[in-house]
C-alpha cells in the first residue's frame, strides 16, 4: 500500500470517517462521507457503510443532526448499516435502488439535493453496478464517486450487474464534469482523495482500454474469434494470459472484470 490514508476533513463541507473493513476489495476500509454546509446544524451521510466493528455507533455519535442517508451503490460493504443510522437519526435512505430506500425516493439523475443550504447533484453512473451513483458537491468542486473511481489502483466492473459499456459511458461522463472545471477533485468511497479529477479520470479510459486491447490479444491466442458467453473456463484462460503481471491473489476480482470485457466483445456490433 502506498501513502497511508485514514479519512480526515476535506474542504469546508466534508469528512471522512474510515470504516474498520479492510481488505483486498475495500482498501483502508470504506469511506462514510459526511457533509455539512458552514453553520448549518444538519448533515448527510453517503455510504453509512458495513456493521463492522461498531462504526454505525461512531457514526451515530461523530453526526449530531443528519438529515438524509445516501447511498453510491448496493453493495453492503456501503448500505448494510444505512436502515439503522436512518432510524437513530430519524431521516430517509435515499439510493438510485427503490429496493434500498428506507422512508424516501429514488434518486433521479441531475436531481439537485437541498440540506440546509447544502448542494448536492446527483449523476447516475453505472457500470461497477447498475445501480451505481455519484454525487457532484459544486460548492467543493468535487465528486463522491462511490466505486466507480478508488483511490488506488482501478476499480472492478462487477460483471454481469455491472456493464463495461455502461462503465465506458458513466467514466466518459465524469471526464467530461472534469473537463468543463465543474469537479476538480474526487472523493471516492475506498482509499484516500484525488487531487487530479480529470487526469485520473483519463487515466482510468487509457488503462480499460489497454486491458479490452490485451483481452483481444490473449483471445486471438487462444484461437477464440468471438467469446462465447456459455463458455466457462474462457475468462479464467483469459485471466491467466492478460493478468501474469497482477498478484494472483486479485485473479478472483479480474474475473470478473474478464468477464464483463468478453460480454461487451460479444455484444459489440462487428
Ligand atoms: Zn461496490
Amino acid at each position: 500500500m502506498s501513502e497511508p490514508w485514514a479519512g480526515g476533513s476535506f474542504g469546508e463541507r466534508a469528512r471522512c470517517l474510515l470504516a474498520p473493513n479492510p481488505g483486498l476489495m475495500t482498501l483502508d476500509g470504506t469511506n462514510s462521507w459526511v457533509l455539512t454546509e458552514p453553520g448549518a446544524s444538519r448533515s448527510v451521510v453517503v455510504d453509512p457503510g458495513p456493521i463492522e466493528d461498531g462504526h454505525v455507533d461512531e457514526l451515530d455519535e461523530q453526526t449530531g443532526d443528519v438529515a438524509l442517508v445516501l447511498l453510491t451503490h448496493h453493495h453492503y460493504d456501503h448500505s448494510e448499516v444505512a436502515v439503522d443510522l436512518a432510524t437513530r437519526k430519524d431521516c430517509p435512505v435515499r439510493a438510485l435502488d427503490p429496493a434500498y430506500c428506507f422512508d424516501g425516493d429514488p434518486l433521479a439523475d441531475e436531481e439537485v439535493i437541498d440540506v440546509d443550504g447544502l448542494r448536492l447533484r446527483v449523476v447516475t453512473t453505472p457500470g461497477h453496478t447498475a445501480d451505481s451513483v455519484s454525487f457532484v458537491v459544486p460548492a467543493e468542486g468535487a465528486l463522491l464517486s462511490g466505486d466507480m473511481v478508488l483511490g488506488r489502483g482501478t476499480t472492478v466492473v462487477a460483471h454481469p450487474d455491472g456493464q463495461l459499456g455502461a462503465y465506458f459511458e458513466s467514466i466518459e461522463r465524469m471526464r467530461s464534469l472534469a473537463a468543463s472545471g465543474e469537479v476538480a477533485t474526487i472523493w471516492p468511497a475506498h482509499g484516500p482523495v484525488l487531487d487530479d479529477a480529470l487526469g485520473t479520470l483519463e487515466y482510468y479510459l487509457v488503462h480499460r482500454r489497454q486491458r479490452l486491447g490485451q483481452v483481444e490479444s490473449a483471445l486471438a491466442r487462444l484461437g477464440v474469434a468471438v467469446p462465447d458467453p456459455d463458455d466457462d473456463h474462457l475468462p479464467r484462460r483469459v485471466v491467466e494470459i492478460v493478468y501474469q503481471d497482477v498478484d494472483e491473489s486479485l485473479w478472483g476480482a479480474a474475473e470478473w472484470s474478464v468477464r464483463a470485457q468478453l460480454a461487451y466483445l460479444a455484444e459489440r456490433p462487428v
